[in-house]
Parts: C-alpha cells; structure tokens; sequence
C-alpha cells in the first residue's frame, strides 16, 4: 500500500472517482438527468430536455449527457420499456447495470486510490458468506433476481453464487450519492474509495459534485496512508449500542472505533437537572443531582421511562417521514425530563426542524435548528459536512426572517467548516454558501 510522506492538511482532497455504475434513485427520473443528475430546474432556462424516445423513462440535460449514458442505457433501454408501466426498483437497476458492464469487460476497469494502488469490482468484498446467512438480505436478492429474469430478456445472467457475490458487493460499497442538502439521489459503485473503511470518528468525509465523489482529510494526517483513512458508512447521531447494531447488519462488522471503544458522553442518556440553572447530566437512577443536591422528583424514573418510550416510539415511525405535530408533542413530553443532549431529544430536535423546513415554518424552523447546534457539535463533531449545512440552513432562515447580524453570524460558522469539508470550488459553496454571506454581509451594513 502507498504512502506520501507529506504531511496531509485538513480540507486536502486526497481523492475523487467517477462510478463504476451508478443510478439516479427513480423518485427523481422526471426531474433529474439520468446520467449527471443535475437538476432540471437550472435547465429549463437554458435550454430543453432530451429524454429517451425509445424507453420514454429516462431524462438527459444535454446530448453530451445522453451520448455519454447511451453505451449502457441503450442494453437496459429495450428492458426498462418492456417493464413499462411498472418502474424497475433501484437497486435491480443498479445490478443489472452492472451484469451489463461485467458482460462487456467492466471487469478489467480499474479505480486507483494512490499512483499505483488499485481496484477491480472483483476485489471489492462481496461478504459471501455472511449474506447466504441473512434471511432478509437473501429475500431482497430473490426478489431482485426475479426482477432481473424480467428485464435482462436474452442478456446472459452470472450464475447464482456470482450473482450473489455481485448483490453483496453492491450491499456492502455502495454510496449514497447525496444532493447539495445531502439528501440521497441515487446510488453508485465507486472502486477506488471502496478501499476506505469506516470509523464513529473519521478523519475524511465524502462529498459528490455531480456523481463524482470527492474525499477530503478533514483532520491534519503525518502523511496519506489509505489503511489510516476513515469515513463515516452511516449517521452517527445515534448510540454507540446503535450505530453498533446497524453497522452489524448493514456491513457485517462489530465496530471498535476509539469512539465505540470509549464510555459514551454522559449526556447521552441523562435526565434533565430539576434545577433549572443547573446542566449537570442527571441520571434518571438516582434520587438527587450530584453537582447542586437538588432532589429528583418522585417516581421520577417511571416518569424518564414513559417519556424515553413514548419518544423512541414515535421516532422509530417517522424513521422515513418526519411529521411537526408529532416531533412537537415529544418535544412537550419531554421538557424538564430529558437533558438538553440527550441523544432521543436531540433526534426529536432533528425531525421538528426537518418537518418545519419541509413546511416553510420558519420560525419554528429557526429555533429548532439552534437547538440542535450543541447536539451536532457533540455527536457530529464540528468538521463535518452535517454541521456545516445546518449552520448554512439556519442562517439562510435569519436572512428570510430579515436577521441578517445573526445570519452573518451562522454563515461564517458554515464557511470555515464547508472550505474543509467541500472545499472552496465545491457548487454547494460557491453557488450557495457564498452569495448568502455577500448578501448578510451588506443587509448588516443597511442594518446598523
Ligand atoms: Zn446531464
Ligand atoms: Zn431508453
Ligand atoms: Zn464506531
Ligand atoms: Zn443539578
């Protein structure tokens, strides 16, 4: 494996890939370009669309970009218009697209992480073992594999242990390919950065311009040393007991990051201190505070309990879709029972200001967001591309809400962190970031 001896600067993009197969997610065939992903918004200006006349699913911005998508749209194009009108699930997609390539050579393509270090897709793992022993794994592949006999028509299928092998190692190294927001679009296979592996702590995060992923340090590291380099697979505002359990199922490994490895922040779990100017983390056991002595309520741990139940319940239903009302009768419940960083309040935080900005209430929206920061800066840590957008979101509501100083105030937060983690040239913070800050900028000059 190779080394560089130089020193690595947090923010230094260490490496960027183009897929090896990617698909953009179906929810926005209508609205995206199938090949770049750009959104069609920009487009309609410029310029119309050009979709494929011979399937009628599929979207381009521009003929470069059909041109460019047509060597393989054009074997699963007769395929997705035979399934017409039913639409073919993503990741059936994103397999056949790649027992597509497979079948023409893409066997031999390779993705370099270093000058000389490199990739194929047959040296991504593919977790054999561990998937023929996951029930529900195995049903979604079968459910998939009979998908494929419908589209893939005369197109030669691997044979099942390949099959198998190509589906985990499309479980286990896809990337989500995320919108500026970090919303997931869709989904790619990218070879050279499959070599990283995951930490609670990474010391690199990924980001996408387009479908290209982009890696950066966002630690200062003695030198590049790819078995050292570590991102983040899922969302770490969780439990250490539950980060753990989804790493398990998901990728098929215990995790024993220094951050799992370490006792959990006190906060994490803890009950809010009766005392109101006292922010000690409490422990729902104990009868008093032990930094003020003032004493817990009575059954105050039944009270804990019910709160902690009722709120894990209504989190685990708007695990997909958050709802306002719902967030805010938790929020409720849990006032002067759950401590300000407790883990189930802070995810509670998270859905109300999600569904506060999907419903435009910005006020609302506002104050949830800066409640959330502390939570963020624990949990996420401060580089990180999360805490970095919702200091940017937040302050793009305080300029709606004509606050331009705190605006300023959160801006500048979001740009020393997204330089590091997206860097200057990243569309997120030259398109966005930056016309925000000029315009805080000269609305707190009116203003004062
Ligand atoms: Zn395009
Ligand atoms: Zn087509
Ligand atoms: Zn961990
Ligand atoms: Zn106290």
């Amino acid at each position: 494996m190779s080394k560089s001896r130089n020193l690595i600067k947090k923010g230094t993009k260490i490496l960027t890939a183009k897929p090896f197969a990617h698909i953009l997610s179906s929810k926005f065939s209508t609205n995206r370009c199938d090949y770049c992903f750009k959104s069609f918004s920009f487009v309609y200006f410029s310029g119309k669309l050009f979709k494929c006349s011979a399937c009628q699913s599929v979207y381009y911005c521009n003929k470069s970009c059909q041109r460019n998508s047509w060597p393989i749209h054009k074997v699963e194009c007769a395929n997705m218009k035979r399934f017409l009108p039913k639409v073919v699930p993503d990741a059936a997609r994103l397999m056949a697209r790649i027992i597509i390539k497979l079948n023409h050579g893409g066997g031999e393509e390779v993705g370099y992480y270093s000058e000389t270090g490199y990739r194929k897709f047959k040296d991504l793992m593919s977790h054999y073992a561990d998937i023929k022993k996951d029930e529900k794994r195995l049903e979604h592949f079968m459910y998939i594999c009979g998908i494929l006999m419908e589209i893939l028509g005369d197109i030669s299928m691997p044979n099942y242990p390949e099959l198998i092998g190509i589906y985990g190692r499309i479980c286990v190294n896809s990337f989500n390919i995320v919108d500026l927001d970090m919303n997931s679009i869709g989904v790619g296979i990218y070879l050279g950065p499959s070599i990283i592996d995951h930490s609670c702590v990474p010391n690199a995060v990924a980001t996408f311009e387009g479908t290209t992923i982009i890696i950066r340090a966002v630690e200062d590291l003695p030198c590049l040393d790819w078995s050292k380099i570590r991102i983040s697979y899922i969302d770490i505002l969780k439990t250490t007991k539950d980060r753990r359990t989804e790493l398990q199922s998901s990728y098929y490994f215990w995790c024993n990051c220094k951050r799992c490895e370490q006792p959990e922040p006190a906060a994490i779990a803890a009950a809010k201190c009766p005392n109101e100017s006292c922010m000690d983390p409490c422990s729902p056991e104990t009868d008093a505070c032990r930094k003020c002595n003032t004493e817990l309520p009575q059954n105050f741990k039944e009270t804990f309990a019910e709160v902690a139940e009722f709120t894990g319940h209504h989190l685990q239903n708007m695990k997909h879709m958050a709802y306002l009302d719902v967030s805010k009768a938790c929020l409720k419940k849990q006032e002067g029972v759950l401590h300000p960083l407790n883990m189930q309040h802070i995810q509670t935080l998270q859905s109300a200001f999600d569904s506060a900005v999907s419903l435009q209430h910005w006020e609302e929206a506002e104050s949830y967001g800066k409640r959330l920061i502390n939570g963020y800066l624990i949990y996420y840590g401060e580089i990180e591309p999360l805490t970095g957008i919702l200091y940017l979101l937040i302050g793009k509501i305080q300029l709606y809400l004509e606050k331009p100083k705190q605006a300023l105030e959160m801006l500048k937060k979001a740009n020393s962190i997204l330089t590091i983690t997206h860097g200057e040239k990243h569309s997120l913070v030259r398109e966005n970031l930056k016309p925000l800050l000029c315009q805080a900028t000269m609305e707190e000059v009116y203003d004062s």
